[in-house]
């Protein structure tokens, strides 16, 4: 069950240690049928602790803790501030293990640690300390009518929510969900990705020691088609919001449709265009533009990696980018050098380089990478294609893994079709001087964030979501709230 490790490397210097079972009811259980999963390191392919796997009992019994809590220690039982303060304390102790939390990010994602410490786990903390400022604010409204009537509304938990995250940002992409839950008045029952299960177990044992009731909080390390599943079937789950692939994203919006009507969140995935128009500062342009294709090996959802270069510059940023390709050092996630991870496992891998030889066969010109990297783990070269043909798979599909595809344009209606031209919608990217071209492109977009000179960085203030397959609801900003809430309104005749 206690997984611990000590790690001396050049960026961390430290041990890790966290509790490997399921949490449940306030406890550390190895739950109904006592399964288990090896995790493996995959910057090199080697195993690294074994891991509780939750069933289908497991979460009756953790959706029965859920309504217990409810019922007694939590929704409308405790005020808003004494939750808010229960938040403001766990943001603290997250604070406290940024190293242990971003080294244990390295370990069972590949995520690099110093992005993981200054970046993701600090951001896990920025985003309990938003919401636990919301949860006393989230305020209704009264409402003047014709009749005179006393009219206001509220906005009540919903109550218990499955929460279903996948595995390239395991706690950040948890905390996105959790906080805005927890800060309603929700109960929730957590499945983490099986392959990234550690931060989130972590992340438990710092509720417990934040003082949270039990039953509030529940994570069920599982498999999609069993614990994920029996979430989103669930009739006493009131709400599933997801992260994920797209199909995922139909079974879930299915099961819930077939069940109880539950309300569904669903972050999908994406393929986001990015524009360089002739006037952007190009010395700018290029790290952004190739963070977003490369970083974190494209294990992005909002990676930008279809790039459309005005034709004036083709000539002169493809060299910059491929330049830059080169130049993007892979290595395990403690090299202080590396700037990208390897991908998640063999099964990636395999559908990476499958993407990236389908690319070639469809006559697509190859301007860097196009391999396995030459060394253990799953590491693919950063790869860039360019003249690649209509309908090929590089240039629709979403890969998940850093391959970018290049595409000249003439005009700025050409390149808003060719950009909107796409089943996904979820970021977009344009690179100007001009701010009538950024204000009118970013307007024209098919996208539910458009960035700006920048690539996708996301913030707990802004509200960030997609449209058409990149799924529908928001995350982070204001807008979460609604999403972990029921809108109720009371009528008094006077
Ligand atoms: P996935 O859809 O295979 O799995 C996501 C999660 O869903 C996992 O926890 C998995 O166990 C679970 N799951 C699988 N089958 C299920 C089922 N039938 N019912 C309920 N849950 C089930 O995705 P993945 O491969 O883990 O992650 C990569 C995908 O996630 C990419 O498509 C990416 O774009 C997307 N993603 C989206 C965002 C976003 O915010 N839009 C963020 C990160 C990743």
């Amino acid at each position: 069950g206690l997984f611990e490790r000590a790690i001396d490397s050049e960026t961390y210097k430290g041990g890790v240690s966290v509790d490997t079972r399921l949490f449940l009811a306030g406890k550390f259980t190895e739950g109904a049928k006592r399964e288990a999963i090896d995790l493996y390191d995959p910057a090199r392919g080697t195993f690294i602790a074994k891991a509780s796997i939750a069933s289908v009992e497991d979460v009756d019994a953790a959706v029965d803790a859920a309504h217990a809590a409810l019922q007694t220690s939590w929704g409308t039982n405790v005020s808003a501030p004494a939750r808010a303060k229960l938040l403001f304390r766990l943001a603290d102790l997250v604070e406290q293990r940024t190293d242990e939390l971003a080294a244990l990010e390295t370990l069972n994602s590949g995520r690099n640690f110093l992005q993981a410490q200054g970046h993701d786990i600090p951001d896990v903390a920025a985003n309990l300390r938003y919401y636990a400022g919301w949860a006393d604010k989230h305020h209704g409204q009264t409402i003047e009518t014709e009749d005179g009537r006393l009219a206001y509304t509220r906005h009540e938990p919903i109550g218990v929510c499955g929460l279903i995250v996948p595995w390239n940002f395991p706690l950040l992409l948890t905390i996105w969900k959790v906080a805005p839950a927890l800060a309603t008045g929700n109960c929730i029952v957590l499945k983490p990705s099986e392959l990234t299960p550690l931060t989130a177990l972590k992340f438990a044992a710092l509720t417990q020691t934040a003082g949270f009731p039990p039953g509030v909080i529940n994570v069920l390390p599982g498999y999609g088609a069993t614990v994920g599943h029996a979430l989103t079937a669930h009739m006493r789950i009131a709400k599933v919001s997801f992260t994920g692939s797209t199909a995922v994203g139909r079974a879930v919006m299915e099961a819930a449709a077939r069940s109880n009507l539950k309300r569904v969140t669903l972050e999908l995935g994406g393929k986001s265009p990015t524009i360089v128009f002739p006037d952007a500062d190009l010395a700018d342009a290029v790290p952004q533009i190739v963070t977003s294709l490369f970083v974190h090996s494209g294990q992005a959802c909002v990676a930008g990696t279809r790039i459309y270069i005005h034709e004036r510059i083709y000539d002169t940023l493809v060299p910059l980018l491929v330049r830059a390709a080169h130049a993007f050092a892979l290595g395990d996630g403690f090299d202080p050098h590396a700037m990208a991870g390897p991908l998640i496992s063999q099964a990636q891998l395999d559908r990476v380089l499958g993407y990236i030889e389908a690319g070639k066969a469809a006559g697509a010109t190859l301007l860097a990478g196009g391999a396995r990297a030459d060394r253990a783990g799953y590491f693919v070269q950063p790869t860039l294609f360019a003249d690649v043909p209509a309908g090929a798979s590089i240039a629709t599909d979403e890969i998940f893994g850093p391959v970018g595809v290049l595409a000249k344009f003439r005009t700025e209606s050409e390149v808003l079709a060719m950009a909107n031209d796409s089943a996904y919608g979820l970021t977009a990217h344009v690179f100007t001087a001009s701010v009538d071209t950024a204000l009118r492109v970013a307007r024209a977009l098919h996208a539910g964030s458009a960035f700006v000179n920048m690539f996708s960085l996301l913030c707990p203030q802004v509200p960030f979501g997609g449209t058409k397959a990149s799924g529908f609801g928001r995350q982070l900003g204001q807008a979460a709230l609604d999403e972990y809430t029921v809108l109720k309104a009371v009528h008094i005749r006077v």
